[in-house]
């Protein structure tokens, strides 16, 4: 049997990882993997967290199963953190998913069960892993233009214009914030003009929102969620706790179906726990405790909400810090974007053979489509990145 399987291409970000690795300099940069990173290029357990897993160990009397949905009290907590009062919860079905991957897979599924014939409209370019889950699902997709590679800024004309296509039914599906690859986001008033656009089409918008906390402050970054979810009847969220709780492996994450009246919000939250229940049973509840009890013990969460902030605000000074470097170095406003974007990653915007001159020759590892994370960098390694950048330019 098992002969008949086919070769599966290499993750790219994870075969970056591993030439990383094997790279024998002393000085090499690594820009790669989506994970946040210390300025000792650690990526630490936040504090909060591990007292709440102190206190999961000591106070937790079963680990008997949840139920398909998950803790009703990590729903409402997330409901809360991403939607704060938009949104009334009793217009919110929601499920505990393995991190926000398994969010996005088991919104997907929810469209297809729904509606097998609606198209997925998203960014070009847009989180690789999206693309992948869709085309494995075989569900129909389409790119809409969102980034302007000589800008490095939204290419919102041709975004508006790409999305003048959609089919009412059809879902889009939006970054919340801190875009992954580009860093690039649309502004308050970019928003409304989506949301009026997707209203006229009947389209039903679907929002990932895996970096709350990174860009510009946990209610900011959760505010084109809200205006979109506030918006509309029905509208689809996924949201991951990996990043801004920094538990990556417990895999916790969320899935937010919004819907008009209290019979539709029954039909989607029994589909939804039909999802769980076929895919893997009863969610993942370690990672989802702990965010329960961060979020809603008051010193917990001050202390988290410091330590993110902290984080943010670590990011957006070597945002500021490698823009006014290359700024110097190329007497010029080229790279003045990278302050600009927000959250972990900005794409650069150079070609293949440039990402290819700094990772030979100067041990600098970035994505292939020069998307870069700024949390892979530290006070030291800017003005090397940037003389490196300016070198690999002049070839
Ligand atoms: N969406 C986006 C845009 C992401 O960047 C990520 C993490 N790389 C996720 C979802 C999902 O993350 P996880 O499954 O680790 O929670």
């Amino acid at each position: 049997m098992l002969e008949h399987l086919k070769d599966q291409a290499p993750d790219k970000i994870l075969a970056l990882v591993a030439a990383y690795k094997a790279d024998p300099r002393d000085d090499k940069i690594d820009l790669g993997v989506g994970v946040y990173k210390d300025a000792k290029g650690k990526t630490p357990v936040f504090r909060a967290v591990k007292k709440a897993e102190h206190r999961l160990v000591d106070e937790q009397t079963s680990k008997v199963y949840t139920t398909l949905a998950g803790d009703p009290a990590f729903s409402d907590a997330m409901v809360d953190l991403v939607l704060g009062d938009t949104v009334a919860r009793d217009r919110i079905a929601a499920i505990a998913t393995p991190g926000g991957t398994g969010a996005c897979r088991q919104g997907f599924e929810l469209v297809r069960l729904a509606n097998p014939d609606a198209t997925i409209w998203h960014s070009d370019p847009t989180w690789p892993n999206h693309i992948s889950i869709l085309n494995f699902m075989k569900m129909k997709k389409s790119p809409f233009r969102y980034f302007d590679e000589e800008t490095a800024l939204v290419d919102f004309d041709g975004m508006m214009a790409d999305l003048a296509a959609v089919a009412s039914g059809d879902v889009v599906l939006l970054h919340g914030c801190c875009h992954n690859p580009t860093g690039a986001n649309l502004t308050a008033d970019q928003v409304a003009q989506v949301i009026a656009l997707l209203k006229d089409k009947g389209a039903v918008p679907m929002i990932d929102i895996a970096y709350q906390g990174f860009g510009d402050g946990l209610e900011d970054d959760a505010a084109t969620t809200r205006a979109i979810a506030g918006a509309f009847d029905e509208c689809l969220i996924a949201a991951s706790c990996s990043k801004n709780f920094g538990v990556y492996r417990e895999r916790t994450g969320v899935l937010m179906a919004i819907a008009p009246d209290a019979e539709l919000v029954k039909k989607a939250q029994a589909s939804m726990n039909f999802l769980n229940r076929q895919n893997y049973s009863f969610p993942p509840d370690h990672g989802a405790r702990v965010v329960t009890m961060i979020l809603t013990d008051p010193e917990l969460r001050a202390d988290w909400e410091a330590e993110l902030e902290e984080i943010r605000l670590g990011m957006l000074e070597l945002r500021k810090q490698l823009a006014g470097e290359l700024a110097r170095l190329t007497n010029s406003d080229r790279y003045a974007f990278i302050a600009t974007h927000r959250g972990m990653f900005s794409r650069l915007g150079v070609g293949p053979e440039m990402v290819e001159t700094l990772r030979k020759d100067h041990g600098i590892y970035m994505v292939g489509d020069s998307r870069i994370n700024i949390a892979g960098l530290n006070a030291d390694t800017v003005p090397i990145l940037a003389a490196a950048i300016v070198a690999a330019e002049k070839g």
